[in-house]
């Protein structure tokens, strides 16, 4: 199949925003959404100014990682444009806050399009050094739009080592690398790449040991880092606290990540 992609070069970066990294992943499920939350808010925490874009329309997850009900928001406008809401220093804006809790979002791929293209063009971001745009899993129509329209700094994936997972990623970065489309790949983060036994307190490689360290080397992509399972990251992620807040070991990787993933 011929893929037909209109050239990049039109591509347009907003001023204002210095850098646009996309987090993506193959698979859903993998924590993508729980990674970008705590980058964003490490972003933060080292000095930047940071916004968020939840570019996963048909499954928008960033306004409970950072508790924000959806129907408590009540976004400004401001010459036209739509204010993002500010939570944890990010300014954040997701298809979240214009939908009811747990309502579907049932839309084709045109009415998609438009409604990021507005996330991007019609919000207020003001002066960012980094919008974080957390990609929808897999390969689709979401990623075409924002891949032709803006133009990324470098896409970071997360994957956990388990094969199901890294084959999903592999076709995300076949996408990526379609000479038309291409963007940089800055690296791969592993996630939940190990449980600690509460017995033993050895590492347990619930989804296979390497598996993403190999891949990467496959690859030729930067591993960035490797983040473990813990309960704590779940808890604190159901309670709508980015867990880099709360817990100075996890803070300390997350930097050490977000340090890699920009150098
Ligand atoms: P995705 O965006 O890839 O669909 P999420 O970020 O929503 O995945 O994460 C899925 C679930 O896994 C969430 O409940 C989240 O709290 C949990 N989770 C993510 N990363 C970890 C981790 N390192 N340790 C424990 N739980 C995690």
């Amino acid at each position: 199949i011929k893929i037909e992609i209109e050239s990049n070069s039109y591509k347009k970066i907003k001023s204002g925003i210095k850098n646009i990294i996309a987090i993506a992943s193959g698979k859903g499920g993998v924590g993508k959404s729980t990674v970008a939350t705590n980058i964003a808010v490490s972003l933060v925490q080292m000095g930047f100014h940071v916004g968020l874009l939840d570019a996963d329309i048909y499954g928008p997850s960033i306004p409970l990682m950072f508790n924000i009900k959806e129907e408590s928001v009540k976004l400004q406008h401001q010459n036209g444009m739509m204010n993002p809401i500010t939570s944890y220093g990010v300014k954040i804006i997701s298809i979240g806050f214009f939908s009811k809790y747990g309502q579907a979002i049932v839309w084709r791929g045109p009415m998609v399009t438009k409604v990021l293209r507005q996330f991007l063009y019609e919000t207020n971001w003001g002066e960012l050094d980094f919008l974080i745009v957390d990609f929808p899993p897999g390969t689709g129509d979401i990623h075409l739009s924002l891949l032709q329209e803006i133009s990324l700094k470098g896409v970071v994936i997360v994957s956990t080592s388990q094969k199901i997972a890294l084959s999903d990623v592999n076709r995300s970065v076949g996408m990526f690398r379609i000479g038309s489309i291409y963007v940089p790949i800055l690296g791969i983060i592993e996630n939940m790449s190990y449980v600690i036994s509460k017995e033993t307190k050895k590492k347990c490689y619930f989804f296979g040991k390497n598996g993403v360290k190999n891949f990467s080397k496959e690859m030729n992509i930067f591993f960035i880092g490797e983040i473990p399972m813990l309960q704590t990251i779940r808890e604190y992620s159901d309670l709508g606290i980015p867990i880099v807040l709360e817990n100075k070991k996890i803070s300390n990787l997350f930097i050490n990540i977000t340090k890699n993933m920009i150098k």
